[in-house]
């Protein structure tokens, strides 16, 4: 029942960022889904694989690495929560993308880490355009200047950027936020800082991606759309 229930959700995320993406006139390969499993069993993780998801994003590095070891070996895995700077080592050659990165401090142990492994990391930088106070980010001011500095970082490579959009019943309240971020990596881009991509943007979670994807969404992150509730309680025991 509950292996029919994630094929299910899975089929009606990818029907609906179809649909968003006919709206916008974009190219649905233009737009990758990424399987939020925080929290959930490897199970369900191996139910969302068999029915063709390779992308997953965890939010904590202990938990990326337990199940980056019991996962297939072609998963690719993103980092998208908050980021110890001592924690770094554990993932710095296991994830496809961070998508967390809003220090120049953080930033330069990435960097050190992946010299060190000989990989290039490749990034996003996390920005907080609601300025939410719980929520990390730099701000929208502080971006550029972020990006500019990075830049000069030689085993990192900054991707494009990410946001967190606050919760809201109704997506249309999120969709300036998600313009004001295809808006920011437009004004990077013509800043034209070397040794920088800004092509993706990663916006977009269960209750907003259609919106996300309409403005520009590369990544779209979704959680409780693919595997429902999230076991906070449980989370170390399932492991
Ligand atoms: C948990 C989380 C998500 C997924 O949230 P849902 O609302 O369950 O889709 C997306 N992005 C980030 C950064 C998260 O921490």
């Amino acid at each position: 029942m509950e292996e029919y229930r994630i094929s299910d959700n899975i089929r009606q995320v990818e029907e609906e960022i179809g649909k968003a993406c006919s709206r916008a006139g974009r190219a649905r390969e233009d737009v990758t889904l990424i399987a939020i499993s925080k929290t959930q069993p490897v199970s369900m993780l191996e139910e969302a694989y068999r029915c063709g998801c390779r992308h997953f994003g965890e939010n904590k590095v202990q938990e990326l690495v337990d199940k980056y070891g019991q996962m297939p070996k072609d998963v690719k895995w993103h980092m998208i929560g908050h980021l110890q700077r001592n924690k770094v080592k554990y993932i710095v050659d296991k994830v496809f993308l961070i998508h967390s990165v809003d220090s120049l401090r953080l930033a330069e142990e990435i960097d050190k880490e992946a010299g060190k492994k000989g990989v290039t990391a490749h990034i996003l930088v996390e920005v907080n355009l609601a300025g939410e106070e719980t929520k990390f980010g730099t701000t929208r001011e502080e971006a550029v200047a972020l990006v500019r500095e990075i830049s000069k970082l030689p085993s990192v490579r900054v991707e494009g950027l990410m946001t967190i959009a606050p919760y809201v019943e109704n997506p249309e309240k999120n969709r300036q936020y998600f313009a004001d971020l295809y808006q920011l990596s437009v004004d990077i881009m013509n800043e034209n800082i070397d040794n920088i991509n800004m092509d993706v943007l990663s916006m977009g979670m269960t209750g907003d991606y259609g919106v996300a994807v309409e403005e520009g969404a590369a990544y779209v992150r979704v959680g409780t759309g693919i595997f429902g509730k999230r076991h906070y309680d449980v989370s170390n025991a399932i492991l």
